[in-house]
């Protein structure tokens, strides 16, 4: 899954999400990817966030429309990725298969993102966990864009 947030110079704010789904799906199955409020929300007074991992785990917690709601009650993008994290491990289960990647950006340019302790690809296939990571360009700079990767 690919997700993708976008502010222009003039405060609008967008948020769009590309994905092959899960492994395996049921024909017709829609996950949490291209749901407003489950893989992408966006609010032009506060800000927006994408999120990715097991739809169908975490789409019931609406994941990226709590983070939104979480930054216009006051939290940064990043205490609101986490929190929405949080919240979503202490009622999952099963608990070792929780795996979500987040970002958020509020219309003030700020942004934040969280990640999952373990993803379940990882488990199933042996490979070691290395974090969810994301990509941050600010046009105003014209430089490259800067790989971030969080760890939690
Ligand atoms: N979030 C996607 C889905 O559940 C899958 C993925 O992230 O790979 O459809």
């Amino acid at each position: 899954t690919l997700g993708v947030i976008n502010l222009d110079a003039s405060g609008n704010i967008v948020a769009g999400v590309s994905t092959s789904g899960m492994p395996g799906k049921h024909p017709g199955r829609v996950g949490d990817s291209p749901l407003p409020g489950g893989g992408l929300y966006a609010d032009d007074r506060i800000g927006a966030a994408s999120c990715t991992g097991d739809g169908d785990q975490i789409l019931p917690f609406c994941p990226s429309l709590k983070a939104v709601l979480k930054m216009g009650q006051g939290m940064t993008p990043n205490a609101a990725c986490e929190s929405v994290i949080k919240e979503i491990a202490e009622r999952i289960f099963p608990k070792e298969m929780f795996e979500i990647g987040i970002v958020a950006l509020s219309v003030e340019g700020e942004y934040g993102a969280a990640g999952s302790l373990k993803r379940w690809r990882d488990i199933i296939t042996g490979t070691e966990y290395k974090g969810f990571p994301y990509a941050v360009w600010n046009s105003d700079h014209c430089i490259e864009p800067t790989i971030k990767v969080v760890h939690s």
